[in-house]
Parts: C-alpha cells; structure tokens; sequence
C-alpha cells in the first residue's frame, strides 16, 4: 500500500523553513511554513490547497507573495491556518498592493485563526477587491483544523515567546476486507460490510453481529469476526516541530500530541555549546531537539532551520542531533 504522505524540505535546512506534502492520489499538496519556496515549480505551488503558519516571524511567512503572485489564477480556494494575529498578518500583505484591475481574477482565501478552542475564519476574494469578509467562529476539539475520510491535521499551541503552532498530520486507520476469508466463511459481500468497517473505526463493533451467510443469517462474536475478516493497517503520523523554547512544560504537551510519529521535522537552531543563547532565542538545541524525538519515540527524525552561524560546520548539528541510536 502506498504511503499517503509524500513529505519533503523544500530548502536547505539552513534556510528559510517551508515543509512540502504531497498527497498520494489526491491532486492537491499541503505546505507548512512559507519560508523561502523559490525551489518550488509553479505546477507544485498550484497543487497547495492548504497551507499551515507556525507563527509569522518573516522566515516562516515572507513566501506568502510567491503564493499570492502564482495563486492569482487559482480556481480553487487557498486556505491558510495560523496562530493569534494571521488574519491581520494575511490583511497586511493584501493591503500592501494595489488591486483596482483584479476582480476578473478567480483567487480567493480563507485565512483560519486557531486558538485552543476555536478557529476564527476570514474570506477574502477577488471579487471583492480582496477585503476582509467575517465567515464564523467554530468551535474545535482537539486541536483538529482540517479532516476528510483519510486524514487530519492538528494544531498545538507552543511558546516561542509568542504562539507558535506544531502541527501534526494523521492518516486515519485503513480497513480492507480480507476476501479469501469471505470466501472461507462463505458470507455473502453486501452493505454490512461497510457498516462493519465504519463500527471498526469508531470503535463500537457489538458483541454479536448477524451477516448474511450461504443464502441464510450467522450470528458471530463481532471483535472476533473484525479480527478474522479486517485487514488494518495502522495511518501514518508527521510531527512538524519548530521554534520552540525547551522547557518541561512544552516537551510534555509535544508528547501528549504525538505518540511515536512516523516522521518527526523538528528545528535543531543551536548547538548545545550556545544553549543560552537558545534559551533566549526560544529555540532548540540539536540535543534538545533528539530528547524529544526520544522523549515521544518518533520513527525517524528529520532536522533543519539551523542557525547559519554554524555555516560551512552543519556535521555538528547533525552529530548532536543524531548522538546514540538514532540514524
Ligand atoms: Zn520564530
Ligand atoms: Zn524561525
């Protein structure tokens, strides 16, 4: 089976952050962080349907013109989700132009501000001479900005002195009927079959279930017919991690978030020579950065946004980041 994910760094990891997700068999693409995307192909930029903000220090958000100066034929709509302030910060961009001539342009964007309760939307179009529209004020459990049937994206709030969002991308548990077993049982394939898959997944198959069997009914025992029949296959998890100040408080929110992702992308600014200065910084060390990924037993660990202090000496980043078991 294909992973759904197709992840990658779209710079150097010294430069400035933007973390491209292609979306197998989907025609749309994710992006986290809109750093330098000069490397991406304009194909590849209108794929993004979705792009996730950390925070809006210029690093992480001054490729928001690229996106709007590619996006302005863009039929389908672009929506950005942020911390506190991204529909100001959205605003402000927008406003720095003039668009007297722009109405015929088919762009538009919902910009969704996240707190921890709640997502604040804004529309703005071309139409309407790209100004700011009200859409609602929704409430959100969990964190979860976005899900359709085969993933969801989650949000935690972390301190870089200002928010800054981590963000989480789930594929949900697959479901595939294992045929042979059908035959060996000799039921017969119908509509239960999906009722059984969707019981599955929401985790409430009843005791005993009646199927259709041989031209008659059989009753059996419901976690033991999901054993037998169900092939599942466990979703794939990424952990997005950056600019963040270590402390107790947010390594244990990091863990509560994200148990053993697939992949974790976590920042890796400082060495631990200059942990001070991290600590001022609110950002990691490289040895900070791995007592996380083991602290949650992340999968693999993949490190960037290095500070270009360390420029032509990058090996020291990674030997930290990298120290013990991890490859
Ligand atoms: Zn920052
Ligand atoms: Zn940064």
């Amino acid at each position: 089976m294909k992973a759904l994910f197709k992840p990658f760094l779209v710079n150097e990891p010294h430069r400035d952050p933007a973390l491209y997700i292609d979306l197998f068999g989907k025609k749309e693409s994710f992006l986290i962080d809109l750093g330098d995307i000069s490397a991406l192909s304009t194909r590849k930029i209108l794929r993004i349907s979705r792009i996730f903000i950390s925070h809006t220090h210029i690093d992480h958000f001054f490729g928001f013109d690229a996106i709007l100066r590619t996006c302005l034929s863009k039929k389908e709509p672009v929506h950005i989700y942020g911390p506190k302030n991204i529909i100001k910060n959205v605003s402000g961009k927008l406003s720095g132009y003039t668009w007297n001539l722009i109405k015929e342009y088919p762009i538009s964007i919902y910009v969704h501000e996240f707190y921890r309760n709640s997502l604040k939307t804004c529309f703005f179009s071309a139409k309407n001479n790209l100004k700011k529209t009200l859409v609602e004020t929704k409430g959100v459990m969990d964190g979860i900005l976005y899900e359709d049937h085969e993933l969801r994206i989650k949000a935690l709030v972390l301190d870089h002195k200002i928010p800054v969002l981590s963000f989480l991308l789930e594929e949900k548990k697959k479901l595939n009927v294992r045929k042979e077993v059908l035959a060996e049982l000799d039921l017969t394939p119908g509509p239960w079959l999906n009722n059984l898959k969707q019981m599955t997944l929401l985790n409430t198959i009843p005791s005993e279930i009646t199927v259709p069997c041989g031209g008659t009914t059989k009753i059996f025992d419901g976690n033991e017919l999901v054993e037998k029949l169900m092939l599942i296959k466990e979703g794939e998890k990424i952990l997005y991690v950056t600019d963040v100040c270590y402390s107790k408080r947010d390594a244990g929110k990091i863990k509560k978030f994200a148990k053993a992702p697939d992949i974790l992308f976590c920042e890796a600014f400082f060495t631990s020579e200059d942990e001070k200065r991290a600590g001022e910084r609110y950002h990691l060390t490289a040895t900070q950065t791995r007592l996380i990924a083991d602290g949650i037993g992340a999968k693999k660990l993949v490190i960037f946004h290095f500070s270009p202090r360390y420029k032509g000496n990058f090996k020291r980043i990674y030997k930290e980041a990298f120290a013990g078991n991890r490859d």
